[in-house]
């Protein structure tokens, strides 16, 4: 089982741990990476081979490479098949205590269709749950504190936080939405973590006074925060910060600083960056601390866009303008010179926010090359819409495709995507 003194010692390490110049972090990376190297080379098969060799000599992987090779690169000698069966096992039941070997085993469903799953033993959990206690508790680990978490699944990794000062309860977003909002009510919760789209629920009922609640944090996790979204949270919880974490299997990531800009984690992770225009970046990421299914040079496929101002918080590390979305969600059309042309997800936004007051949208590009607009609205704005596509495909010279319009949807068992392209490119 996981140890409170051992969460405890790292949320002391991770609070009280401070970087006063790029040099110092650069000297504490150089360190991390080149112990964690020499762990991976000699306990992870799959490594093997690369023991005394620096980071730019290993591979660079992804999800597809990682689960091909689950068996060799994880050092916990786990079987995929077995593991597989085991996470499917736990959250059809909705049992999430059982562990594997001593290891914490989840699935991950990620916003593209292939199935992940990942490892987590018992002291990664610790430095994880101390981690997101040094960075979100407002008081402190001796205060205490009420923390509601909306999740798809009880993950062990979430529960090991709790203490006699500290209460994290667990709501289940495939649950009833009713009854959790009861569930709210009654736990009154310092601060509440959950997908943008759950908040967005929580925030309308708060407004419309059938939720009364005041908490002091309010988190977004899971999906990509829009802007227009976070306004909509900053008002309805009157609050200056919504934060953000910006965590997937391969690690926390990124989070929210004091004064409400995103800073990559470097201190748990190695971001390498792989620049797709002046200020667009891929991350390829190297954890400092996973040890049971190492995370090294692993490219995630999301698009995260740097901030060139020095944030006045005076973190060292990278400030973040947002994280714009999928690599997989950047639209593609036929160029007028018969050239594709790639179109981030931003200008996309772009094109409703223009076109007037659209709240609750999905614009989806489909494999045929056509748009679909999910949206309840009405003739004219259908038509500003349009004229706003047809003004971005002047700009960007391509050929714009077919626009339809739906009705606003999304499916709740996956995650909310305002846009999403699912054509393939190639
Ligand atoms: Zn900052």
């Amino acid at each position: 089982m996981s140890s409170k003194l051992n969460v405890l010692k790292y949320y002391l390490i991770y609070r009280y741990r401070k970087f006063g110049t790029s040099d110092d972090l650069k000297k504490f990376r150089d360190r991390k990476l080149k112990k964690q190297l020499k762990f991976v080379s000699e306990n992870s098969e799959f490594y093997g081979s690369y023991k005394g060799k620096s980071l730019e000599d290993y591979p660079i992987i992804d999800k597809k490479i990682m689960m091909d090779n689950f068996n060799s690169i994880n050092t916990v000698g786990i079987d995929k098949e077995e593991a597989l069966e085991f996470a499917i096992g736990s959250e059809r039941t909705r049992d999430f205590n059982p562990v594997l070997n001593n290891i914490t085993v989840g699935l991950s469903s990620g916003t593209s269709h292939s199935r992940g799953i990942f490892l987590v033993e018992n002291t990664e959990q610790d430095k994880w749950a101390g981690y997101v206690l040094a960075k979100f508790l407002p008081k402190g680990i001796l205060s205490k504190c009420r923390i509601a978490f909306f999740m798809r699944a009880n993950s062990n990794l979430y529960e090991s936080v709790g203490s006699k000062n500290i209460t994290f309860e667990f709501f289940d977003i495939y649950g009833d939405i009713d009854k959790n909002i009861d569930k709210l009510q009654k736990f009154q919760p310092d601060i509440i973590a959950a997908q943008p789209s759950v908040l967005l629920i929580i925030a309308d009922k708060v407004k419309t006074g059938k939720l009364s609640i005041s908490p002091e944090k309010i988190i977004s996790i899971a999906e990509v925060l829009e802007k227009e979204d976070e306004m909509i949270l900053k008002k309805a919880f009157q609050k200056d910060i919504i934060h953000q974490v910006y965590q997937c299997t391969e690690g926390c990531l990124a989070t929210t600083c004091k004064c409400g800009t995103l800073h990559l984690n470097e201190d748990i992770v190695c971001i390498e960056k792989e620049y797709v225009d002046d200020k667009r970046f891929i991350p390829i990421v190297t954890d400092f601390e996973r040890t049971s299914q190492p995370i090294i040079r692993y490219r995630l496929n999301d698009v995260l866009v740097e901030k060139k101002t020095k944030c006045p918080c005076g973190s060292v590390f990278t400030a973040l303008e947002k994280i714009e979305g999928r690599e997989d969600d950047v639209f593609v059309f036929e160029g007028k010179d018969g050239k594709p042309v790639f179109v981030f997800p931003d200008f996309i936004r772009r094109c409703i926010l223009f076109s007037g007051n659209i709240t609750d949208y999905i614009i989806r590009q489909e494999k045929n090359g056509e748009i679909t607009v999910f949206a309840d609205i009405d003739p004219t704005l259908r038509n500003n819409v349009i004229i706003e596509f047809e003004k971005l495909s002047e700009e960007k010279n391509f050929i714009l495709s077919e626009i339809r319009f739906n009705n606003y949807y999304y499916d709740k068992k996956r995650k909310l995507k305002r846009v999403e392209c699912l054509k393939q490119k190639n």
